[in-house]
């Protein structure tokens, strides 16, 4: 499958219509890298004109989007026609999956995916859609202003439509349908001069390709236009399994959101027809716009906090300290950045080959593994190897090289947060040499002690540390005597080497 992982994006928008390419016009210009993937079929592509959209009164639908695109692309925002087939929650935020293959990664995901109009069963109504069935007044009223307006029964929001239209026309028929007309909505329209027609519609008169009537069994009342009222439901099955899903609405259902446009979800936002079903074009690309400030901020907020906790952690000459807490976001931007060349080609760690050199290969985690260089390393003498890291990024250099070295089969990559991942097994040697946990780091040897199999034959621990500070030897970790309560006896196949400060503070990252 085809990647694209040459960066990480600050935001996918999925969806390009009103909403989608609004926001990814503020976001554009706000310097965030967007990529827009959009499947081309926005909800009023059917109808000839946008109405009701100040300056651009009559605008082709599709010109408007194609204007769109372009203002995008000015700004450096990307467009891609595709369909988002499947999205993922990842340590960097989310994993994107287009139908044409390419995989997307952002920090931050935009639903502009519009709605569904649950058209009504009867023949002729999805034909006409959009141009002789009409659904909003304020989109095609003027339109049809005084013509014969018939409006179809099939749900009890028609009423209200009927109704509506009846300001645009004084012609308008209401087929009951499937509606048993309440004595009370009945005088309202016949208040109104709307007449109403019993029974059940059998399908629409097309002539020359424009509705001329409605039919009923035998008879046929001559119409204009028909007007439905159809739930509209908001596309949300996509995103079921990063725990997006549908509120209930007497006219269909939407995703909600906060004023920002922000879901229940941490770094899922949704604008448009998705959020607010009731939006017009005008509506949809405020929200998006709206919405894109929303992102921004929180994008901005998130990497002040970051700079703020890494200043923190930095002693007074400048010396970064081993109480580092940074995140998944943080690696995955290293290691998608320039470092990731040097750090993703240094040799392994001479401690861990002269601590291993001499033990019969088992099974053997590496833990914090970078890009691989030890674990690939461990898997060339033999070694049955899990890399396990916080950064995607990395474990995907990781798989590359594993198979560039031809021990993919050796290796399996895991990502995760070292500080509360808990593996499915114990293994006869635990390795970690430049991890940054998000805790103490002799509480964190303590964890990794923890995975070392206590009944294997002969199990061990290697561990060497990075930077000046907090550097721990492995005999310290393996028999607590640094702090550690680790009290797990180790067995090696080979005696370890008689020094016991067998690691050194090391420079540099895999
Ligand atoms: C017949 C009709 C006529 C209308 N006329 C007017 C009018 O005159 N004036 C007016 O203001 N409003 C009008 N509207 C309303 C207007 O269509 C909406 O307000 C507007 O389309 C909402 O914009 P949006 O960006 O939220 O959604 P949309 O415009 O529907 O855009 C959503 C986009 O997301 C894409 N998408 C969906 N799923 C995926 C996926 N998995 N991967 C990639 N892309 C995906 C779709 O293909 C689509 O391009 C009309 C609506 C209808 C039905």
């Amino acid at each position: 499958m085809a990647e694209h992982t040459d960066f990480l994006r600050d935001v996918v928008v999925v969806g390009g219509g009103a909403a989608g390419l609004s926001a990814a016009l503020t976001l554009a210009r706000a310097r965030r890298s967007v990529t827009v993937v959009d499947a081309g079929q926005p909800r009023n592509a059917p109808a000839d004109a946008v109405h009701g959209l100040l300056g651009l009164e009559g605008l082709s639908p599709l010109e408007l989007l194609v204007r769109g695109r372009q203002e995008v692309r000015r700004y450096g925002g990307e467009i891609l026609d595709d369909e988002v087939v499947d999205v993922s929650s990842a340590s960097y935020g989310f994993s994107v999956v287009l139908r044409g293959g390419v995989v997307l990664r952002a920090r931050r995901l935009l639903i502009a995916t519009g709605l569904v109009d649950e058209l009504p069963d009867i023949p002729g109504v999805r034909e006409q859609w959009g141009r002789g069935v009409l659904h909003c007044p304020y989109c095609h009223g003027w339109e049809v202003r005084d013509r014969r307006i018939g409006v179809l029964g099939t749900n009890p929001m028609a009423l209200h439509k009927a109704i509506l239209f009846s300001q645009w026309s004084s012609d308008v028929v209401f087929f009951t349908h499937d509606l048993q007309l309440e004595g009370q909505e009945r005088a309202k329209l016949e208040a109104l001069g709307v007449a109403i027609v019993a029974g059940r519609i059998s399908r629409l008169e097309i002539e020359d390709d424009h509705v001329s009537g409605v039919r009923l069994g035998e008879t046929v009342v001559a119409v204009d236009a028909v007007v439905v009222s159809t739930p509209m439901v908001a596309r949300t099955e996509l995103f079921a399994g990063i725990g997006i899903a549908a509120t209930a609405h007497p006219a269909g259902a939407f995703i909600e959101t906060d004023a920002s446009g922000a879901t229940s979800v941490p770094g899922v936002w949704a604008a448009g027809n998705s959020s607010n079903i009731g939006a017009q074009v005008g509506a949809a690309a405020a929200a998006g716009a709206l919405t894109a400030q929303g992102i921004n901020t929180d994008l901005i907020m998130k990497d002040l906090d970051r700079a703020v906790a890494a200043a923190a952690a930095s002693s007074t000459d400048g010396t970064p300290t081993m109480e580092h807490t940074f995140d998944h976001e943080y690696w995955d931007q290293i290691w998608q950045g320039d470092r990731v060349t040097a750090m993703g080609n240094s040799q392994a760690n001479p401690h861990l080959i002269r601590e291993t050199g001499n033990l019969a290969p088992g099974t053997a985690l590496d833990a914090g593994c970078g890009a691989g260089t030890e674990a690939i390393w461990l898997a060339t003498h033999g070694w049955k190897v899990t890399g396990a890291d916080i950064a995607s990024a990395a474990l995907d250099r990781a798989a590359g090289r594993a198979a560039d070295a031809g021990v993919a089969d050796q290796v399996q990559w895991v990502q995760a947060d070292l500080s509360t991942w808990e593996p499915d097994a114990q293994y006869d040697l635990v390795t970690t040499h430049y991890a940054h946990p998000a805790m103490p780091q002799l509480d964190f040897y303590d964890r990794t002690a923890s995975w070392v199999a206590p009944e294997a034959p002969s199990s061990s621990l290697a561990t060497s540390t990075a930077g000046p500070v907090g550097t721990i030897t492995s005999t310290e970790v393996i028999t607590g005597t640094a702090g550690t309560s680790t009290d797990r006896p180790l067995r090696p196949r080979q005696p370890l080497p008689t020094s016991p400060h067998a690691s050194i503070p090391l420079s540099g990252r895999s």
